[in-house]
């Protein structure tokens, strides 16, 4: 056993998987086991099923050579040797990421002192840490993430260089940026890892517009919100959607958007519409948010605006909405933060708890609806949408 599991277990937390490293070839781990198949091309790793529990077997690797193949700014492509054990563990980012556990003779072999580093709460890195951040960027978010979760100090000579080269990330795939960020912001420690990555000089081409989010003091407090109730949610073990998490991070941007195009004569919810797809369309390739995501993120934003229709049925065909409730829970964000009104977050969830007469007895007087709705539908004639 190896990697995360075993650093866990020592630490006192609990593995959220088990790896497992041999000197067997995948082929032969394959034939050991009843349930097991090879996946990967390049370096093939077996997934061994036992019971509902997925294993990952993967091959010792070996050291990297003069013909391994690298990018042009270093970034290693493909390493497909195999290799010894010691050769295994040199590869590993963190000494606190090299401890192997023999179940067998119950002993941790440990062969670049993480015990000793668990022990003084410091991740450290194997070897280098400009090179092996050059060799993969994605080690330098790897890094604040773990610290994080672990509650472990990065070693200064992994800290450091982390500002400097922060910029190779922008050469990183963006699915693996995706994925990355995604484990980051759902660890339960999401406030304290954006946290980090600013003062690491991080955030910058991570996220592209996260910076321009937090520049704005509404946008912060939005943001620091949401990730806040996140990690509360990890943290009680409550599931977590990563269509309301981006919806969140992005929203004061599309505010922004929205805002302009409505300046520009487009009317309220066309403009809405508008500035979500332009959004999206920026932050989507960047971010490599799949089209299942996007949609989720849609229909949360999309739900926003009639919350504010609070007469006649508006308010009921609301809660049949499929996603009402995370449009709620957005809702309150967005209250708590001061965006909107709290009387209206307020007003939602005493309606949500209310029984039929109750509902009945709050909803407001149509009049007051009904001169909005003239308003929105009158220039609708006479304004033709802007051109670009
Ligand atoms: P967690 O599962 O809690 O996120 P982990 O350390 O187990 O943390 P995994 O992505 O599951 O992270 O990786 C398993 C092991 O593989 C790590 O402990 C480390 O030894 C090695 N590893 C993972 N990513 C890298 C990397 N980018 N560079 C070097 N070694 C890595
Ligand atoms: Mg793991």
């Amino acid at each position: 056993m190896v990697g995360g599991a075993v650093r866990d277990l020592l630490i006192g937390e609990e593995p959220k998987d088990f790896d497992i490293a041999t000197n067997a070839t995948p082929e032969q781990v394959r034939s050991a086991f009843r349930r097991a198949r090879i996946i990967g091309r390049r370096f093939q790793i077996v997934h061994v099923m036992i019971g509902s529990e997925t294993l990952e077997v993967t091959t010792f690797r070996g050291a990297l050579s003069h013909d391994t193949k690298k990018d042009a700014h270093g970034r290693v492509l493909h390493d497909n040797e195999f290799g010894s054990q010691a050769e295994d563990a040199a590869r590993r980012d963190f000494t606190v990421n090299a401890l192997y556990y023999d179940p067998a003779s119950e002993t941790i072999i440990d062969y670049h002192h993480g015990v000793a580093d668990i022990k003084q709460k410091t991740l450290r890195m194997i070897g280098e840490p400009r090179a092996r951040y050059r060799e993969d960027p994605v080690r330098m978010l790897r890094a604040v993430r773990l610290a994080a979760k672990l509650g472990l100090t990065i070693d200064p000579a992994a800290a450091k260089p982390i500002r400097e080269m922060a910029v190779l990330l922008e050469n990183v795939p963006p699915a693996r940026l995706f994925d990355e960020m995604l484990k980051l912001l759902t660890s339960g420690h999401a406030v304290k890892c954006i946290t980090q990555l600013r003062e690491a000089g991080l955030h910058h081409g991570l996220l592209p517009l996260l910076d321009v989010i937090l520049e704005q003091p509404m946008g912060e407090r939005f943001v620091m919100l949401a990730l806040d109730s996140t990690d509360q949610r990890v943290r009680a073990g409550k599931p977590i959607s990563p269509g309301f998490l981006f919806a969140t991070l992005l929203w004061h941007e599309v505010l922004a958007q929205w805002e302009r195009i409505r300046a520009g004569g487009e009317r309220s919810i066309p403009a809405l519409f508008t500035a979500m797809d332009e959004v999206l369309d920026s932050q989507a390739e960047k971010l490599a948010i799949t089209r299942r995501i996007a949609g989720d993120i849609k229909d949360i934003w999309a739900l926003q605006p009639r919350f504010e229709a609070r007469a006649g049925k508006r308010p009921y065909a609301l809660l049949e909405q499929q996603r009402f409730r995370a449009g709620y829970d957005f809702l309150l964000l967005r209250a708590d933060s001061g965006e909107v009104p709290k009387e209206l977050a307020a007003w939602w969830t005493d309606f949500i708890d209310a029984d039929g007469e109750g509902r009945a007895a709050m909803l407001l007087p149509e009049t007051a609806d009904k001169k909005k709705r003239r308003r929105r539908r009158k220039p609708a004639g006479d304004t033709p949408p802007p051109t670009e």
